[in-house]
C-alpha cells in the first residue's frame, strides 16, 4: 500500500461556532509528525475549541479536521482515545490509588509503564517514599497542586499517545512549579507530536500558530 505523506493534523478551512456566533472562521493549519506547536491567541479566540474539535467532540460547520488525512469524525472513540493524550488545566482525580490515577486512560498499562511515566515527570521518588508506594490510596492532600499537574502529565505519558494535547496546564502554578512541569513536559514530548496552549512561558515550545 502507498503511505501518504499527509500531515498528522490538518485544519482545512474550518469554520465553527457553538451557536450562530462563529468562533473560528476559515482556519487552516497543519502539524507534521513529531512537531511541537503552541496555539496562541487572546482569551476567547477559540484555542480550547480547536482541541475539542480535534477530539471529535464537535463537528465544524464548514471545512474539515483531519488526522492523517482522515476526518476525525470518522475515527472511532476507542481509536481516538488511544491516539490522543489530553491534559487540562485541572487534574481530575479518580477514587483509588496513585497507580489508578496514572492508569485512568487504560487499565492495561503495565506497572513498568506507570513507573516509567512517574520517573519521567519526577514523581517516582515522592511516591516511593509513601508507605504503600503506588498502592497508596489518594486524598486531595496527598500531592501538592503542582504534583497533581505532574501526575496528569504522567497519566497522559503512560498511555503513550501519538499526540499530546495540552490546554493551559501551567496556568494555576507558581513560576517555580511551572518550570518543573515544563521540564517534565519536554521529557514527555520528545519524539511526539504536541499541540499546546499557553498564555505564557510554554509559548517557547515549538512553532507558534496564531489564531
Ligand atoms: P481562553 O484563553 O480564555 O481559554 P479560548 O481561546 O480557549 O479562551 P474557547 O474556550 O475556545 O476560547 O472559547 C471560544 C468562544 O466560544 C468563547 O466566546 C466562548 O464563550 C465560546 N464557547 C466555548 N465553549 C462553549 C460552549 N460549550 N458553548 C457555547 N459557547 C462556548
Ligand atoms: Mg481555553
Amino acid at each position: 500500500s502507498i503511505r501518504t505523506a499527509a500531515p498528522v493534523i490538518e485544519f482545512r478551512n474550518v469554520t465553527f461556532g457553538y451557536d450562530e456566533h462563529m468562533v473560528l472562521k476559515h482556519l487552516s493549519f497543519q502539524v507534521q509528525q513529531g512537531e511541537q506547536v503552541t496555539l496562541s491567541g487572546r482569551t476567547g479566540a477559540g484555542k480550547s475549541t480547536i482541541l475539542k474539535l480535534l477530539l471529535g467532540l464537535y463537528i465544524p460547520q464548514e471545512g474539515a479536521v483531519l488526522l492523517h488525512g482522515r476526518p476525525v469524525s470518522e475515527i472511532r472513540d476507542t481509536e481516538r482515545r488511544k491516539r490522543f493524550g489530553y491534559v487540562e488545566q485541572s487534574f481530575h482525580q479518580v477514587p483509588g490509588t496513585v497507580k489508578d490515577q496514572i492508569t485512568l486512560f487504560d487499565k492495561n498499562i503495565s506497572m513498568e509503564a506507570v513507573k516509567r511515566a512517574a520517573v519521567l515527570t519526577g514523581l517516582d521518588e515522592t511516591i516511593m517514599q509513601m508507605e504503600h508506594g503506588y498502592d497508596t490510596e489518594c486524598t486531595p492532600e496527598l500531592f501538592s497542586q503542582g504534583q497533581w499537574q505532574l501526575l496528569s502529565i504522567a497519566r497522559a505519558a503512560a498511555a503513550d499517545p501519538e499526540l499530546l494535547l495540552l490546554d493551559e496546564i501551567t496556568a494555576n502554578l507558581d513560576a517555580e512549579t511551572e518550570q518543573v512541569v515544563l521540564k517534565a513536559l519536554k521529557q514527555v514530548s520528545a519524539d511526539r507530536t504536541v499541540i499546546s496552549i499557553s498564555h505564557r512561558t510554554m509559548a517557547e515550545l515549538g512553532r507558534i500558530i496564531s489564531i
